[in-house]
C-alpha cells in the first residue's frame, strides 16, 4: 500500500531518511519496520518563525516493497531520413527543447547557433572574466545552450499554465539533473551541473540524426509570396526547412535589426532594468532565519522583494544565493550584469537583480528629452531596444573600461555619494567606484533609491553600506515583441515563421522558454 503524508521536521531530521521514516511511521500508528521506503513528492522551507522548518509531502511504501522514482522518458525516433525539416535559430532551453519535440514528432531539427559548443565557450566566458575581451558571439548570452548554460539554473517558474512544467523537469533529470529537481519547490541546477546537461541534450539531438551546427549565425530569412523557406548564415550558407521557428533570446539585437530592415512587424515592449546587489551570504542567511549562523542542514537563504514606489514596480530579480556576478554583455562598449551560483551555492556572497519596469512612456520620455540628439522616433519598434543600449553603454563608460563595472555601497547609493571604498565583491572583472545615479535614468535611480529603504523595513539589516549596488541589470525580458498569432503561433505575416520564447517576448527563464520551444513545434505538427 501507498500512502501520502506531510511531515514538518527539523532540518536535521528532514535529511536523515531514517527519521523521515520514524515520523511517517508515528504519523500513520504502523510500525517502522511495515515502512520499505519514501519518495519526496514536495519539499520547502518554512522560515517564518525563529525555528526554521522543512515541509516534507512524501509518498509511503508500506507493507509493500519500494520502488524507485520513474521519470518520465522521452520516446525518440530517427529522423535522419524525415520527409521534414524544421530549422531552430538559437541552441537556448526554447531550441534545444524544440529540436527534442520535433524528434520526437518524427521531424528531422536543424539547430543553428551562432556561438560555440559549451566547452570551447567556457574559454571565451574565461577571457572576459580575466582580459575583459568579449567575444560578440560566444558569451554568457550567445552559445551552445543559450543564456541558459552559465546560468544560475533556477528552474522555478510562474508559468504552470502554459506548459507542462514536470514535463521540463523530467527530460531534464533524463539528461542528468538531479533528481531532486522534481520536488524542491525552488528548484535549482547550478551552472557547474547545466554544461553536462545541454552536452547530453545536444549529443541525443545528433544520435537521432537531427543536425546541430554551431558558428552559424542567421542573418537573413529566405521568405517567399510571404511563407519562410529558409536562412541564410554570416558564413553564406544557406538552409532551406519546412518551418522556422526563431529562438534568438532577448539579447539578439542583430535578429531585431534584421526583421525590422525586412519590414517584418515586430513591437517595442516594456522590460525592467536596474541593478545587482550584493551582500555578505552570512548576513542574509542570518535575516531570514532569525539566527546569528545558519543550521548546517540549511541551504544558503534566498529572498524575493517587491515595492511600489510613485507607482513604479521594483522588484528583485534572479536571486543567487551563494552566487557570482558575471560580466553578461554581448558587445563591446556595453556593461551588463547578471548572477549565477554553482550547485552547492557555496560562494560567500548573495546577489540579486534589483529591477525597475520600463514603460513605454519612460521610452517617449527618453526621446522627448533628447531633443532630436537620438535618431530614435517613439514609433521605431526598437525604440526600447535603443533606450536599454544606451544605458548599458552608460554603464561602460562610467566603469573601468574592461568590463570593470561602475558600483557604490548601498546607503551611499541611496545619498548620491560617491563611495570612498567599495567591499569585497564576486564580480571578477573587478569595480569601479561611481555615481550610479548618473548613470541610471532617473525614474529608475529614484524608484531604487526608495524601494531600497523599504526593503529595509522588510528585511532587517539588508539596507546597509556592506552591501554593493553593481550597474546594470539591463536583460531582464525583451525589449522587443515578435508578434505571433495566438491560434497558431506564426508570425501574422509570414507563414511558418515561428517567433518563440524569451527573444519573442513569449517566456521569461529557462523553464518557459523550454516549454515555448515544445508549444510552437505542436503548432506545426497540426498543420505539418
Ligand atoms: C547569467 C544568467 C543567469 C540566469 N539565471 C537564470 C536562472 O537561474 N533561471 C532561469 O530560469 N533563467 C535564468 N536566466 C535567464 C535564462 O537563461 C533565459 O531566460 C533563457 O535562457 C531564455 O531562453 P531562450 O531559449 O529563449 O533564449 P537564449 O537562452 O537567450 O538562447 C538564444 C540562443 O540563440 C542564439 N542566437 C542568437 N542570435 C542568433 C543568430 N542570429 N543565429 C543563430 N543563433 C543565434 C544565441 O547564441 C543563444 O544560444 C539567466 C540568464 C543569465 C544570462
Amino acid at each position: 500500500m501507498q500512502q501520502q503524508c506531510t511531515l514538518k521536521l527539523l532540518p536535521a531530521e528532514a535529511a536523515s531518511p531514517e527519521k523521515v521514516q520514524q515520523y511517517a511511521a508515528s504519523h500513520f500508528g504502523i510500525p517502522v519496520s511495515a515502512i520499505s521506503g519514501f519518495h519526496i513528492l514536495k519539499q520547502s522551507i518554512d522560515a517564518r518563525s525563529r525555528q526554521p522548518w522543512i515541509l516534507l509531502t512524501i509518498r509511503v511504501f508500506m507493507h509493500e516493497p519500494f520502488h524507485e522514482r520513474t521519470i518520465q522518458q522521452l520516446v525518440l525516433r530517427d529522423v535522419s531520413k524525415a520527409p521534414q525539416k524544421v530549422i531552430v535559430v538559437g541552441a537556448g532551453p526554447a531550441g534545444l527543447f524544440a529540436a527534442l519535440k520535433l524528434i520526437e514528432e518524427g521531424i528531422q531539427p536543424i539547430v543553428l547557433e551562432r556561438g560555440k559548443d559549451v566547452r570551447a565557450r567556457r574559454r571565451d566566458l574565461a577571457l572576459l572574466n580575466k582580459e575583459g575581451v568579449i567575444n560578440p558571439d560566444s558569451n554568457y548570452c550567445f552559445g551552445e545552450g543559450g543564456a541558459g548554460t552559465y546560468s544560475d539554473g533556477k528552474l522555478y517558474t510562474r508559468s504552470n499554465k502554459r506548459g507542462d512544467v514536470n514535463r521540463i523537469l523530467n527530460i531534464l533529470v533524463q539528461f542528468g539533473a538531479d533528481e531532486k529537481i522534481l520536488y524542491d519547490a525552488h528548484p535549482h541546477v547550478g551552472t557547474n551541473k547545466l554544461p553536462q546537461i545541454i552536452t547530453a541534450i545536444r549529443e541525443k539531438i545528433i544520435d537521432c540524426g537531427g543536425l546541430f551546427l554551431f558558428e552559424k549565425k542567421v542573418t537573413d530569412l529566405i521568405i517567399k509570396d510571404n511563407i519562410i523557406k529558409g536562412v541564410v548564415t554570416a558564413s553564406g550558407d544557406s538552409f532551406d526547412g519546412d518551418a522556422v521557428i526563431l529562438a534568438t533570446g532577448h539579447s539578439a539585437r542583430d535578429i531585431f535589426a534584421l526583421l525590422h530592415r525586412k519590414k517584418i512587424l515586430i513591437e517595442a515592449k516594456p522590460f525592467a532594468l536596474g541593478v545587482r546587489i550584493e551582500h555578505p551570504q552570512s548576513l542574509i542567511d542570518s535575516i531570514q532565519y532569525h539566527c546569528p549562523t545558519r543550521d548546517a542542514f540549511l541551504p544558503p537563504a534566498s529572498y524575493s522583494l517587491v515595492q511600489q514606489v510613485n507607482e513604479r514596480g521594483v522588484f528583485s530579480f534572479c536571486m543567487c544565493p551563494g552566487g557570482i556576478i558575471a560580466p553578461a554583455s554581448t558587445d563591446a562598449g556595453e556593461l551588463v550584469v547578471n548572477g549565477w551560483s554553482p550547485s552547492k551555492r557555496n560562494n560567500p556572497y548573495a546577489n540579486s537583480g534589483m529591477v525597475a519596469s520600463v514603460e513605454m512612456p519612460d521610452i517617449a520620455a527618453w526621446i522627448k528629452k533628447a531633443g532630436g540628439k537620438i535618431p530614435v522616433s517613439v514609433q521605431d519598434p526598437l525604440s526600447a531596444m535603443y533606450f536599454q543600449q544606451s544605458v548599458e553603454q552608460k554603464a561602460f563608460q562610467y566603469g573601468g573600461g574592461k568590463f570593470v563595472a561602475p558600483a557604490q555601497r548601498m546607503a551611499d547609493f541611496t545619498q548620491q555619494k560617491v563611495s570612498t571604498t567599495l567591499p569585497d565583491c564576486s564580480y571578477l572583472p573587478g569595480l569601479q567606484s561611481a555615481p550610479l545615479n548618473e548613470v541610471l535614468p532617473d525614474f529608475i535611480y529614484t524608484s531604487l533609491q526608495g524601494a531600497f529603504r523599504e526593503f529595509g523595513k522588510k528585511m532587517k539589516g539588508y539596507f546597509t553600506n556592506d552591501a554593493i549596488v553593481v550597474g546594470t541589470e539591463s536583460r531582464t525580458s525583451s525589449p522587443v515583441r515578435i508578434p505571433r498569432h495566438p491560434e497558431n503561433l506564426q508570425h501574422p505575416q509570414i507563414a511558418r515563421l515561428y517567433p518563440c520564447a524569451e527573444g519573442a517576448g513569449y517566456a521569461g527563464g529557462i523553464v518557459s522558454a523550454a516549454m515555448d520551444g515544445e508549444r510552437v513545434v505542436a503548432e506545426f505538427v497540426k498543420i505539418r
